[in-house]
């Protein structure tokens, strides 16, 4: 098992958006997908925010309302 400090669970979420950007390195990966694999907490973690992706995604590519488009767009506004 790959050391993970003291709290995994943190660390595994520190991982959860680069996992889903596949910006995370072998290793990385690894110590991640170890992780969720004995962690029933993270993998509802990484589920929910994979679900959230696809549905964003989703969103974006189907036709919106024009002001929740602009809702989404001031989101995305760097603060
Ligand atoms: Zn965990």
């Amino acid at each position: 098992m790959v050391y993970m400090g003291s709290d995994p669970c943190a660390k595994c979420e520190e991982m959860l958006q680069p996992f889903l950007d596949r910006e995370l390195s072998e290793d990385e990966y690894a110590i991640a997908e170890a992780h969720l694999d004995e962690c029933g907490y993270c993998r509802k973690r990484y589920k929910f925010e994979e679900t959230l992706r696809r549905y964003v995604r989703q969103a974006v590519v189907e036709e919106m309302p024009p002001e929740l488009k602009q809702k989404l767009a001031a989101l995305r506004t760097p603060l």
